[in-house]
């Protein structure tokens, strides 16, 4: 059993509604959702927070970005918008140790912080 919450989903290993999966991202829905969308969004490559991405990682972290676009256009989502957010480090909360993106919609949020 793999020790990494996400990449026990992207191998198979625990349960998940995935949106979405191809050899580089994955994408499933948030088990605790804070809207009526809530997507996570991460690089199937083992990768702990953005202070652990690279150069190299340049087009996955780009890819990630297309990939919530895609799901939110896909949730429609375009015509009221939504949020895309990275909680990096403790004071942003970051409980899971696995770059990933939230996609947050389908209702009307309120400030950042
Ligand atoms: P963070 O605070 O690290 O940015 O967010 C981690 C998110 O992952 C939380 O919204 C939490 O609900 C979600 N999460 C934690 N464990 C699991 C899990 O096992 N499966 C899924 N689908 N989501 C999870
Ligand atoms: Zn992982």
């Amino acid at each position: 059993m793999n020790e990494c919450i996400f990449c026990a989903i992207t191998a198979g290993q625990s349960p998940a509604t995935i949106e979405y999966q191809d050899a580089d991202i994955a994408a499933f829905r948030d088990t605790n959702p804070q809207t009526p969308t809530h997507i996570i969004i991460i690089p199937v490559r083992h990768i702990a927070d953005l202070l652990g991405a690279t150069e190299a990682d340049m087009p996955t972290l780009g890819k990630m970005l297309m990939v919530a676009k895609q799901l939110a256009d896909k949730e429609n989502l375009n015509d009221n918008g939504y949020r895309v957010v990275i909680n990096q480090g403790l004071h942003a909360g970051q409980m899971v140790d696995h770059l990933h993106l939230h996609l947050l919609g389908g209702k009307e949020l309120g400030p950042i912080a």
